[in-house]
Protein backbone atom coordinates (compact mmCIF):
# COMPACT_ATOMS: atom_id res chain seq x y z
CA UNK A 1 0.00 0.00 0.00
CA UNK A 2 1.16 3.47 -0.54
CA UNK A 3 2.24 5.28 2.21
CA UNK A 4 -0.23 8.38 3.60
CA UNK A 5 0.83 11.77 2.63
CA UNK A 6 -0.66 15.31 2.91
CA UNK A 7 -0.10 17.57 -0.41
CA UNK A 8 -1.04 21.47 -0.70
CA UNK A 9 -0.23 24.24 -2.92
CA UNK A 10 -2.28 27.11 -2.46
CA UNK A 11 -0.97 29.41 -5.02
CA UNK A 12 -3.18 30.15 -8.16
CA UNK A 13 -1.27 29.18 -11.53
CA UNK A 14 -2.04 31.19 -14.30
CA UNK A 15 0.21 29.71 -17.37
CA UNK A 16 0.46 30.76 -21.18
CA UNK A 17 2.28 33.27 -23.56
CA UNK A 18 0.83 36.33 -22.77
CA UNK A 19 -0.27 35.97 -19.28
CA UNK A 20 2.27 38.41 -17.87
CA UNK A 21 -0.14 41.24 -19.56
CA UNK A 22 -3.15 40.05 -17.84
CA UNK A 23 -1.70 40.18 -14.92
CA UNK A 24 -3.58 43.52 -14.01
CA UNK A 25 -7.08 41.30 -13.82
CA UNK A 26 -5.49 39.90 -10.83
CA UNK A 27 -4.36 42.76 -8.53
CA UNK A 28 -6.41 43.87 -5.48
CA UNK A 29 -6.28 47.48 -3.91
CA UNK A 30 -4.44 50.74 -5.88
CA UNK A 31 -0.72 50.47 -4.78
CA UNK A 32 1.67 48.21 -6.11
CA UNK A 33 5.47 47.56 -5.72
CA UNK A 34 6.92 45.97 -8.31
CA UNK A 35 10.32 44.47 -7.13
CA UNK A 36 12.86 43.17 -10.23
CA UNK A 37 16.46 43.25 -10.65
CA UNK A 38 18.74 45.81 -12.42
CA UNK A 39 18.59 43.90 -15.77
CA UNK A 40 14.86 43.16 -16.17
CA UNK A 41 14.48 47.12 -14.73
CA UNK A 42 16.65 48.70 -18.06
CA UNK A 43 15.69 46.10 -20.43
CA UNK A 44 12.00 47.15 -19.98
CA UNK A 45 10.04 43.86 -18.74
CA UNK A 46 9.77 45.05 -15.06
CA UNK A 47 7.96 48.44 -16.82
CA UNK A 48 6.06 46.87 -19.66
CA UNK A 49 4.30 44.50 -16.82
CA UNK A 50 3.75 47.45 -14.75
CA UNK A 51 2.15 49.23 -17.50
CA UNK A 52 -0.87 46.65 -17.82
CA UNK A 53 -1.56 47.33 -14.32
CA UNK A 54 -4.46 49.97 -15.63
CA UNK A 55 -5.52 52.22 -13.26
CA UNK A 56 -3.24 51.17 -10.29
CA UNK A 57 -0.19 53.26 -8.56
CA UNK A 58 2.81 51.30 -9.69
CA UNK A 59 6.21 51.99 -7.55
CA UNK A 60 9.46 50.85 -9.01
CA UNK A 61 12.32 48.69 -6.78
CA UNK A 62 14.73 47.27 -8.98
CA UNK A 63 18.23 46.63 -6.97
CA UNK A 64 17.79 43.11 -6.19
CA UNK A 65 21.18 41.33 -6.30
CA UNK A 66 21.60 37.29 -7.09
CA UNK A 67 21.18 35.44 -3.79
CA UNK A 68 19.69 38.41 -2.53
CA UNK A 69 20.84 40.03 1.10
CA UNK A 70 18.54 40.54 4.23
CA UNK A 71 19.77 44.93 3.27
CA UNK A 72 17.76 44.38 -0.19
CA UNK A 73 14.84 42.86 1.62
CA UNK A 74 14.96 45.90 4.64
CA UNK A 75 15.31 48.31 1.78
CA UNK A 76 12.34 46.66 -0.50
CA UNK A 77 10.30 46.65 2.63
CA UNK A 78 10.45 50.22 3.46
CA UNK A 79 9.41 51.58 0.34
CA UNK A 80 6.33 49.25 0.30
CA UNK A 81 6.04 50.38 3.64
CA UNK A 82 5.48 54.05 3.03
CA UNK A 83 3.51 53.52 -0.49
CA UNK A 84 1.11 51.49 2.06
CA UNK A 85 1.76 48.66 -0.83
CA UNK A 86 -1.74 46.56 -1.25
CA UNK A 87 -0.09 44.42 -3.67
CA UNK A 88 3.64 43.18 -3.64
CA UNK A 89 4.63 41.78 -7.25
CA UNK A 90 8.41 39.84 -7.95
CA UNK A 91 9.26 39.91 -11.39
CA UNK A 92 12.55 37.76 -12.33
CA UNK A 93 14.34 34.83 -11.18
CA UNK A 94 14.21 33.41 -7.70
CA UNK A 95 16.16 36.44 -6.23
CA UNK A 96 13.64 38.79 -7.18
CA UNK A 97 10.83 36.66 -6.10
CA UNK A 98 12.38 35.46 -2.87
CA UNK A 99 12.74 39.28 -1.73
CA UNK A 100 8.58 39.93 -2.86
CA UNK A 101 7.65 37.11 -0.52
CA UNK A 102 9.64 38.87 2.74
CA UNK A 103 8.60 42.40 1.48
CA UNK A 104 4.89 41.32 0.94
CA UNK A 105 5.05 40.01 4.73
CA UNK A 106 7.20 43.05 6.66
CA UNK A 107 4.44 45.34 5.15
CA UNK A 108 1.99 44.07 7.99
CA UNK A 109 4.78 42.79 10.62
CA UNK A 110 6.73 45.44 12.18
CA UNK A 111 10.83 45.51 12.10
CA UNK A 112 13.75 43.72 9.95
CA UNK A 113 13.82 40.69 8.19
CA UNK A 114 16.85 40.06 10.74
CA UNK A 115 14.02 39.95 13.33
CA UNK A 116 12.43 36.78 11.63
CA UNK A 117 15.47 34.78 9.70
CA UNK A 118 18.84 33.50 10.68
CA UNK A 119 18.02 33.36 14.49
CA UNK A 120 15.46 36.01 14.66
CA UNK A 121 12.64 35.38 17.52
CA UNK A 122 9.36 36.79 15.64
CA UNK A 123 7.06 35.24 13.81
CA UNK A 124 4.93 36.41 11.06
CA UNK A 125 1.48 37.39 11.54
CA UNK A 126 -0.54 36.89 9.13
CA UNK A 127 -0.43 38.81 5.53
CA UNK A 128 -2.62 41.13 4.14
CA UNK A 129 -0.78 42.46 1.26
CA UNK A 130 -1.12 40.72 -1.61
CA UNK A 131 1.81 38.75 -3.50
CA UNK A 132 1.79 37.83 -7.05
CA UNK A 133 5.48 35.89 -8.78
CA UNK A 134 5.94 36.36 -12.08
CA UNK A 135 9.24 33.90 -13.05
CA UNK A 136 11.65 35.08 -16.04
CA UNK A 137 13.87 32.25 -15.47
CA UNK A 138 13.18 28.96 -15.96
CA UNK A 139 14.75 27.46 -12.92
CA UNK A 140 13.97 27.92 -8.91
CA UNK A 141 10.07 27.10 -9.25
CA UNK A 142 10.44 30.02 -6.71
CA UNK A 143 6.57 30.69 -7.58
CA UNK A 144 5.34 27.77 -6.07
CA UNK A 145 6.73 27.13 -3.00
CA UNK A 146 6.61 28.61 0.47
CA UNK A 147 10.57 29.04 0.51
CA UNK A 148 12.69 32.00 -0.39
CA UNK A 149 16.51 32.11 0.52
CA UNK A 150 18.67 35.25 1.33
CA UNK A 151 22.03 35.68 2.03
CA UNK A 152 22.92 36.68 5.58
CA UNK A 153 25.80 39.03 4.88
CA UNK A 154 26.53 39.78 8.63
CA UNK A 155 27.68 35.74 9.16
CA UNK A 156 28.18 35.26 5.60
CA UNK A 157 25.98 32.29 4.95
CA UNK A 158 23.52 31.73 2.93
CA UNK A 159 20.48 29.73 4.04
CA UNK A 160 16.45 29.15 2.89
CA UNK A 161 13.30 30.67 5.02
CA UNK A 162 10.40 28.55 4.80
CA UNK A 163 7.20 30.39 5.78
CA UNK A 164 3.67 29.56 5.51
CA UNK A 165 2.57 33.23 3.74
CA UNK A 166 5.69 32.77 1.72
CA UNK A 167 3.20 30.92 -0.52
CA UNK A 168 2.48 33.58 -3.53
CA UNK A 169 -1.67 34.24 -4.43
CA UNK A 170 -0.95 34.30 -7.97
CA UNK A 171 1.90 33.20 -9.87
CA UNK A 172 2.10 34.80 -13.45
CA UNK A 173 3.87 32.30 -15.62
CA UNK A 174 4.80 33.25 -19.24
CA UNK A 175 7.59 31.39 -21.35
CA UNK A 176 8.08 34.84 -23.29
CA UNK A 177 9.71 36.43 -20.28
CA UNK A 178 12.60 34.11 -20.59
CA UNK A 179 13.36 34.30 -24.22
CA UNK A 180 16.04 36.84 -23.30
CA UNK A 181 18.16 34.75 -20.94
CA UNK A 182 21.67 34.30 -22.31
CA UNK A 183 22.58 30.28 -23.00
CA UNK A 184 24.73 30.15 -19.91
CA UNK A 185 21.80 31.32 -17.52
CA UNK A 186 19.26 28.64 -19.52
CA UNK A 187 21.44 26.21 -18.78
CA UNK A 188 22.76 26.62 -15.29
CA UNK A 189 18.80 27.75 -14.29
CA UNK A 190 17.65 25.10 -16.39
CA UNK A 191 19.49 22.16 -14.55
CA UNK A 192 18.89 24.20 -10.82
CA UNK A 193 15.31 22.63 -11.92
CA UNK A 194 16.18 19.21 -12.31
CA UNK A 195 18.24 19.34 -9.66
CA UNK A 196 14.88 20.37 -7.73
CA UNK A 197 12.59 17.89 -9.58
CA UNK A 198 15.29 14.83 -8.67
CA UNK A 199 15.75 15.81 -5.04
CA UNK A 200 12.27 15.76 -4.63
CA UNK A 201 11.88 12.29 -6.27
CA UNK A 202 13.94 10.26 -4.22
CA UNK A 203 13.86 12.74 -0.75
CA UNK A 204 13.46 11.07 2.42
CA UNK A 205 9.93 12.91 2.33
CA UNK A 206 8.87 11.97 -0.83
CA UNK A 207 5.06 11.86 -1.98
CA UNK A 208 3.49 10.19 -4.83
CA UNK A 209 1.84 12.67 -6.31
CA UNK A 210 4.61 14.56 -6.43
CA UNK A 211 6.99 11.80 -7.24
CA UNK A 212 4.53 12.42 -10.66
CA UNK A 213 5.37 15.83 -11.22
CA UNK A 214 9.24 15.24 -10.88
CA UNK A 215 9.74 12.70 -13.26
CA UNK A 216 7.28 14.80 -15.88
CA UNK A 217 9.92 17.53 -15.44
CA UNK A 218 12.45 15.45 -15.74
CA UNK A 219 11.60 14.01 -18.62
CA UNK A 220 10.77 17.79 -20.08
CA UNK A 221 13.90 19.16 -18.78
CA UNK A 222 16.02 16.26 -20.39
CA UNK A 223 14.96 16.69 -23.92
CA UNK A 224 14.58 20.85 -24.19
CA UNK A 225 16.76 22.17 -21.99
CA UNK A 226 19.74 21.83 -24.85
CA UNK A 227 17.23 23.22 -27.56
CA UNK A 228 16.60 26.56 -25.86
CA UNK A 229 20.55 26.61 -24.72
CA UNK A 230 21.41 26.43 -29.03
CA UNK A 231 17.97 28.14 -29.76
CA UNK A 232 16.91 30.99 -27.30
CA UNK A 233 13.95 31.98 -29.35
CA UNK A 234 12.52 28.37 -29.76
CA UNK A 235 8.91 28.95 -28.27
CA UNK A 236 8.53 25.38 -27.70
CA UNK A 237 11.52 24.50 -25.88
CA UNK A 238 11.01 27.48 -23.65
CA UNK A 239 7.51 26.43 -22.67
CA UNK A 240 8.35 23.05 -22.06
CA UNK A 241 11.40 24.56 -19.44
CA UNK A 242 9.22 26.85 -17.60
CA UNK A 243 6.28 24.15 -17.33
CA UNK A 244 9.23 21.97 -16.48
CA UNK A 245 10.35 24.37 -13.66
CA UNK A 246 6.85 25.26 -12.34
CA UNK A 247 6.35 21.01 -11.83
CA UNK A 248 9.79 20.77 -10.36
CA UNK A 249 8.15 23.87 -8.32
CA UNK A 250 5.00 22.55 -6.83
CA UNK A 251 7.34 18.68 -6.39
CA UNK A 252 10.22 20.10 -4.26
CA UNK A 253 7.66 22.50 -2.31
CA UNK A 254 6.19 19.69 -0.42
CA UNK A 255 9.32 17.36 0.05
CA UNK A 256 12.27 20.22 0.39
CA UNK A 257 15.32 20.16 -1.35
CA UNK A 258 18.38 17.53 -0.39
CA UNK A 259 22.34 17.15 -0.01
CA UNK A 260 23.02 19.20 -3.82
CA UNK A 261 21.26 22.07 -2.50
CA UNK A 262 22.60 22.48 1.15
CA UNK A 263 26.65 22.23 -0.57
CA UNK A 264 25.58 24.78 -3.10
CA UNK A 265 25.21 27.23 -0.33
CA UNK A 266 28.82 27.69 0.20
CA UNK A 267 29.80 27.19 -3.27
CA UNK A 268 28.32 30.21 -3.77
CA UNK A 269 28.40 32.13 -1.14
CA UNK A 270 32.20 31.41 -0.99
CA UNK A 271 33.07 31.05 -4.89
CA UNK A 272 30.76 33.02 -6.43
CA UNK A 273 29.31 29.90 -8.84
CA UNK A 274 25.52 31.24 -9.64
CA UNK A 275 23.21 28.91 -8.28
CA UNK A 276 22.08 26.50 -10.78
CA UNK A 277 25.92 25.93 -11.60
CA UNK A 278 26.05 25.54 -7.53
CA UNK A 279 23.62 22.89 -7.40
CA UNK A 280 24.19 21.25 -10.69
CA UNK A 281 28.11 20.79 -10.08
CA UNK A 282 27.36 17.98 -7.62
CA UNK A 283 24.31 16.36 -9.19
CA UNK A 284 26.13 13.35 -10.97
CA UNK A 285 28.03 12.37 -8.37
CA UNK A 286 24.62 12.43 -6.24
CA UNK A 287 23.19 10.45 -8.89
CA UNK A 288 25.61 7.71 -8.57
CA UNK A 289 25.50 7.82 -4.29
CA UNK A 290 20.93 7.77 -4.57
CA UNK A 291 21.23 5.13 -7.40
CA UNK A 292 23.51 2.65 -4.86
CA UNK A 293 21.00 3.38 -2.12
CA UNK A 294 17.61 3.47 -3.85
CA UNK A 295 18.40 0.91 -6.68
CA UNK A 296 14.86 -0.04 -7.58
CA UNK A 297 13.52 3.94 -7.61
CA UNK A 298 16.24 5.08 -9.32
CA UNK A 299 16.10 2.25 -12.15
CA UNK A 300 12.05 3.21 -12.37
CA UNK A 301 13.07 6.55 -13.43
CA UNK A 302 16.60 5.75 -15.71
CA UNK A 303 14.01 3.28 -17.71
CA UNK A 304 11.39 6.20 -17.79
CA UNK A 305 14.08 8.60 -19.41
CA UNK A 306 15.28 6.16 -21.76
CA UNK A 307 18.41 4.77 -20.12
CA UNK A 308 19.65 1.41 -18.57
CA UNK A 309 19.95 2.25 -15.19
CA UNK A 310 20.82 5.38 -12.80
CA UNK A 311 24.54 5.48 -13.07
CA UNK A 312 23.71 5.71 -17.20
CA UNK A 313 21.45 8.54 -15.92
CA UNK A 314 24.59 10.00 -13.57
CA UNK A 315 26.74 9.90 -17.06
CA UNK A 316 23.97 11.08 -19.47
CA UNK A 317 23.59 14.07 -17.09
CA UNK A 318 27.10 14.69 -16.89
CA UNK A 319 27.59 14.82 -20.34
CA UNK A 320 24.36 16.89 -20.96
CA UNK A 321 26.58 19.31 -18.57
CA UNK A 322 29.50 19.31 -20.57
CA UNK A 323 27.64 19.78 -23.72
CA UNK A 324 26.44 23.01 -22.30
CA UNK A 325 29.59 24.18 -21.28
CA UNK A 326 29.00 23.99 -17.60
CA UNK A 327 31.52 22.91 -15.08
CA UNK A 328 31.12 19.29 -14.03
CA UNK A 329 34.35 19.53 -11.47
CA UNK A 330 34.85 21.65 -8.61
CA UNK A 331 38.07 22.67 -9.44
CA UNK A 332 36.58 24.39 -12.76
CA UNK A 333 34.91 27.13 -10.29
CA UNK A 334 38.18 27.59 -7.79
CA UNK A 335 37.62 25.09 -5.40
CA UNK A 336 40.84 23.20 -4.12
CA UNK A 337 41.59 20.17 -1.85
CA UNK A 338 42.13 22.72 0.94
CA UNK A 339 38.88 23.92 1.08
CA UNK A 340 36.53 20.39 1.08
CA UNK A 341 36.61 19.98 4.63
CA UNK A 342 35.39 23.22 5.23
CA UNK A 343 32.78 22.89 2.25
CA UNK A 344 31.77 19.74 3.89
CA UNK A 345 30.98 21.42 7.40
CA UNK A 346 28.98 24.19 5.63
CA UNK A 347 27.06 21.75 3.76
CA UNK A 348 26.29 19.37 6.93
CA UNK A 349 25.09 22.50 9.01
CA UNK A 350 21.86 22.60 6.67
CA UNK A 351 19.04 20.53 8.04
CA UNK A 352 18.18 19.50 4.31
CA UNK A 353 20.92 17.24 4.02
CA UNK A 354 19.55 15.04 6.16
CA UNK A 355 16.59 14.80 3.30
CA UNK A 356 19.12 12.51 1.21
CA UNK A 357 18.48 9.02 1.41
CA UNK A 358 22.53 8.46 1.84
CA UNK A 359 24.65 8.43 5.14
CA UNK A 360 25.68 11.92 5.56
CA UNK A 361 28.70 12.44 7.30
CA UNK A 362 32.07 14.09 7.54
CA UNK A 363 32.83 11.10 6.05
CA UNK A 364 30.65 10.47 3.11
CA UNK A 365 30.34 14.35 2.05
CA UNK A 366 34.17 14.82 1.77
CA UNK A 367 34.26 11.45 -0.43
CA UNK A 368 31.64 12.73 -2.43
CA UNK A 369 32.88 16.21 -2.89
CA UNK A 370 36.24 14.56 -3.61
CA UNK A 371 35.42 12.35 -6.25
CA UNK A 372 34.45 15.46 -8.28
CA UNK A 373 37.43 17.65 -7.16
P1 LIG B 1 18.46 35.34 -10.20
O1 LIG B 1 17.11 35.80 -9.87
O2 LIG B 1 19.48 35.41 -9.14
O3 LIG B 1 18.98 36.15 -11.47
C1 LIG B 1 20.26 35.88 -12.00
C2 LIG B 1 20.54 36.77 -13.18
O4 LIG B 1 19.67 36.40 -14.27
C3 LIG B 1 20.28 38.26 -12.91
O5 LIG B 1 21.36 38.99 -13.38
C4 LIG B 1 19.02 38.55 -13.71
O6 LIG B 1 18.97 39.85 -14.20
C5 LIG B 1 19.14 37.57 -14.86
N1 LIG B 1 17.85 37.26 -15.49
C6 LIG B 1 16.70 36.89 -14.89
N2 LIG B 1 15.76 36.70 -15.83
C7 LIG B 1 16.32 36.99 -17.03
C8 LIG B 1 15.84 36.98 -18.36
N3 LIG B 1 14.61 36.60 -18.67
N4 LIG B 1 16.71 37.34 -19.33
C9 LIG B 1 17.99 37.68 -19.06
N5 LIG B 1 18.50 37.69 -17.82
C10 LIG B 1 17.66 37.36 -16.81
O7 LIG B 1 18.46 33.86 -10.80
P2 LIG B 1 17.71 32.51 -10.39
O8 LIG B 1 18.63 31.42 -10.68
O9 LIG B 1 16.36 32.46 -11.00
O10 LIG B 1 17.49 32.63 -8.81
C11 LIG B 1 18.47 32.20 -7.90
C12 LIG B 1 18.03 32.53 -6.50
O11 LIG B 1 16.80 31.86 -6.21
C13 LIG B 1 19.04 32.06 -5.49
O12 LIG B 1 19.15 32.98 -4.43
C14 LIG B 1 18.43 30.76 -5.01
O13 LIG B 1 18.89 30.37 -3.73
C15 LIG B 1 16.97 31.10 -5.02
N6 LIG B 1 16.06 29.94 -5.06
C16 LIG B 1 14.88 30.07 -4.44
C17 LIG B 1 13.99 29.00 -4.46
C18 LIG B 1 12.68 29.12 -3.74
O14 LIG B 1 11.91 28.17 -3.70
N7 LIG B 1 12.37 30.26 -3.18
C19 LIG B 1 14.31 27.84 -5.15
C20 LIG B 1 15.52 27.76 -5.79
C21 LIG B 1 16.41 28.81 -5.75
Amino acid sequence: MEKEFTYCMPTQICFGAGAAKKIGDHIKGENVLIISDPFLYSNGTAKEIGDCMTGKKVTYFSEIEPNPSCESVNKAAAIAREIHADCVVGIGGGSSMDVAKAVSCLVDNEGSLYNYYSGGTHTFKPRKTMLICVPTTAGTGSEVTNVAVFTNKKIGIKMPMVNQYFWADYSVIDPELTYTLPPQMTASTGMDAFCHAIEAYWNKESVPICDMLSIGALKLIMENIKKAYDCPNDKKARGNMILASLTAGISFSQTRTTGIHALSFPLTTEFGANHGTACSITLPAFIRLVSHNLPGKMNDLAHYLGYEDGLALADAVEALMISMHMPVRLHEIGVKDSDLEHITQVGLGAAIIHLTPAEMNEETVYALLKSIL
